[in-house]
């Protein structure tokens, strides 16, 4: 970011959180910058014979302006029919909220998968329709779906008597349990054989800056950096890498990401979570970490700490965040 071009940037994203900054980040980006969206697909599952991708769903409805701003996922105006319908027949999981409208999506989706085209193809078409105004890539075209591992909430007990363990869907154990269920584990299954979807490399080789949005720093960014080749594409990026931290005053705002943190063992707070992304001095992915005003003040060794309000109350706080962002980004290009 020179000033003289307009800057390429690249930000990996789960949902409600990556989304909502990044609607603040296309209000202040300057003219003509190029943003390309690394989004997560560890929460994508099968549900009904209809291939679901909550995190791609929500950045792209919430840029293209479809998304329902009261629930944070899902369309605006939705209905429940088929739903409902569904659970008349006693048809199994009943849990997962898909809305009427949102179902069209996921038929697009899976006639186009099925017909032989790769997630990243298919994520283009949908975003024909939404124009979010950033280039959405998933985060790889191979599945690799987010499991946590618990003890079984059935109460099955193991021949040693010990309760036995079970791994879950990520989407059971968040929407269902409500993440309620302490996680022994959490493992991305299949991520060995995932690669970066096309352009994702190239898009993390060119940037101008890279910002890690206030996603889930396990189960969105985290699993991210799983795929293959990945967290070394980042390390390899000659571009500033600055994340926003989505912990305010020792607590997630939104969602419960101190379940996710106690699994992998890091405590739920700004300092702690920017030390768990680590210094990229010393093999971590952080140049500059911002955190809240309550938080402050934050010292990591190696990473720039600014801190500022970090609440996403409304598109212009959550521009300032962004704009932030790009600030230290800027301050911190080499
Ligand atoms: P998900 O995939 O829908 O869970 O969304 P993300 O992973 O993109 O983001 C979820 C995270 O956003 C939560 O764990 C929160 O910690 C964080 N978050 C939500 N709202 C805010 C906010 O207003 N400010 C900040 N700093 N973080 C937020
Ligand atoms: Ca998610």
């Amino acid at each position: 970011m020179d000033g003289r071009l307009p800057p390429r940037l690249v930000v990996p994203a789960g949902g409600i959180g990556g989304a909502r900054f990044l609607r603040g980040l296309l209000d202040v980006a300057p003219p003509g910058a190029e943003i390309t969206v690394i989004g997560n697909t560890g929460d994508d599952i099968w549900l009904h014979g209809l291939r679901v991708c909550p995190d791609l769903d929500t950045v792209m409805y919430t840029l293209g302006g479809g998304i329902s701003d009261e629930r944070g996922w899902g369309r605006e105006d939705e209905t429940f029919t088929v739903k409902d319908e569904l659970a008349a027949y006693g048809v199994e999981p009943t849990w997962f909220g898909l809305g009427d409208r949102d179902i069209a999506t996921h038929l697009v989706r899976t006639r186009m998968l099925q017909a032989g085209y790769p997630l990243s193809a298919v994520t283009e078409a949908l975003c024909t329709r939404w124009q979010p105004g950033v280039r959405l890539l998933p985060m790889s075209d191979e599945r690799a779906e987010t499991h946590v591992v618990v003890d079984d909430p059935d109460g099955t007990v193991g021949e040693d008597g010990q309760p036995q363990r079970r791994a879950l869907h990520f989407q059971e154990w968040w929407v269902r349990y409500r993440a309620a269920l302490p996680a022994h584990e959490i493992v991305l299954v299949g991520a060995q054989e995932t690669r970066p979807a096309p352009g994702v490399l190239e898009a993390i080789a060119a940037a101008d800056a890279i910002i890690l949005p206030p996603s889930n720093p396990v189960v969105s960014i985290g699993t991210i950096l799983q795929v293959s080749g990945m967290r070394q594409a980042l390390l390899d990026s000659p571009a500033p890498i600055v994340g926003v931290s989505p912990i305010i005053g020792g607590r997630p705002v939104r969602g419960m990401a101190d379940a996710c943190l106690e699994a992998i063992g890091v405590e739920t707070s700004a300092g702690a979570v920017g030390a768990h992304y680590g210094a990229r001095t010393s093999g971590g992915i952080l140049d500059g970490w911002l955190v809240d005003e309550v938080d402050a003040p934050v010292e990591i060794p190696g990473v720039t700490v600014t801190s500022l309000p970090l609440l996403m109350s409304d598109p212009a706080a959550t521009g300032r965040i962004a704009a932030a962002a790009l600030d230290l980004a800027e301050r911190l290009h080499r």
